[in-house]
């Protein structure tokens, strides 16, 4: 996808990009490929795929969710800034914390972030199901794209959102997935709002939002250990 695409698929998504935001997001694909190089932060590593397969991918979660909002967001499993830096540079208002737990990426962030001047941005090193407890119920929105199955993700984000918050999944296809989620989702006290399937402008990527709203507080037991969210379901 070249930038004027770009910028006429963002339009559909009801994005008018500043020139600010262009800049930055030009910026950002610079420093992907040039530490791609280096580091292999990503698979994808030609600047039209970054375009469409990780900065447009990322906005596709703005028709799931008004973000031109002060909300507290989450983005676990950020890798190299997905979702999370591409919203911020386009919903500036956004108050985001990056969790990854390859440190790594966490440096490439902190420069990204020192960069592009973002402000009211934060990243921590460290893993989801380990997050310090002032961050329990905590945030609006918490999202992932590509991290680890929805039965896990669920289990790893939904004790920090407040009540009524959102997790919003990203995923190419999350048909088994979701079966497998079912009993995780209801002893987790929440529900599937919608399942967004489409595909992307390149007209053969499949993809799939999934947005799961928080219905009541979540007990302390979770997430439990990472060995024991990934072999025991919760029923
Ligand atoms: N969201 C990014 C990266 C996906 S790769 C994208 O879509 O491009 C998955 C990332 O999740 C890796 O960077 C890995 O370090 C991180 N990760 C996996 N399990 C995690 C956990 N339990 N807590 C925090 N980060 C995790």
């Amino acid at each position: 996808m070249n930038i004027k695409t770009f910028i006429n698929e963002l339009q559909k998504l009801n994005i008018s990009p500043t020139k600010e935001q262009l800049k930055q997001s030009e910026t950002y694909a610079k420093m992907l490929l040039e530490y791609n190089k280096k580091f292999n932060l990503t698979a994808i590593t030609k600047q039209e795929d970054i375009y469409l397969k990780h900065f447009y991918d990322s906005l596709t979660i703005t028709k799931e969710i008004d973000l031109d909002q002060e909300l507290k967001v989450l983005d676990i499993g950020t890798g190299a800034g997905f979702p999370g830096i591409v919203l911020k540079i386009f919903f500036p208002k956004l108050d985001l914390i990056l969790l990854d737990s390859n440190n790594k990426k966490i440096s490439f962030l902190n420069e990204v972030i020192k960069e592009l001047g973002l402000k009211k941005i934060k990243c921590i090193h460290g893993r989801a199901e380990e997050l310090p407890t002032n961050y329990r119920e905590y945030f609006d929105i918490v999202t992932s794209r590509a991290v680890a199955n929805l039965r896990v993700l669920t289990e790893l984000s939904i004790p920090y959102l407040k009540v009524n918050g959102y997790f919003i999944s990203l995923k190419g296809k999350a048909d088994e997935e979701l079966k497998e989620a079912e009993s995780t989702l209801k002893v987790l006290n929440c529900e599937i709002e919608k399942i967004d399937k489409f595909i992307l402008p390149d007209q053969v990527s499949e993809r799939a939002i999934i947005k799961i709203r928080k219905e009541k507080e979540t007990p302390d037991t979770y997430p439990r250990k990472y060995d024991k969210i990934k072999k025991q379901v919760l029923k």
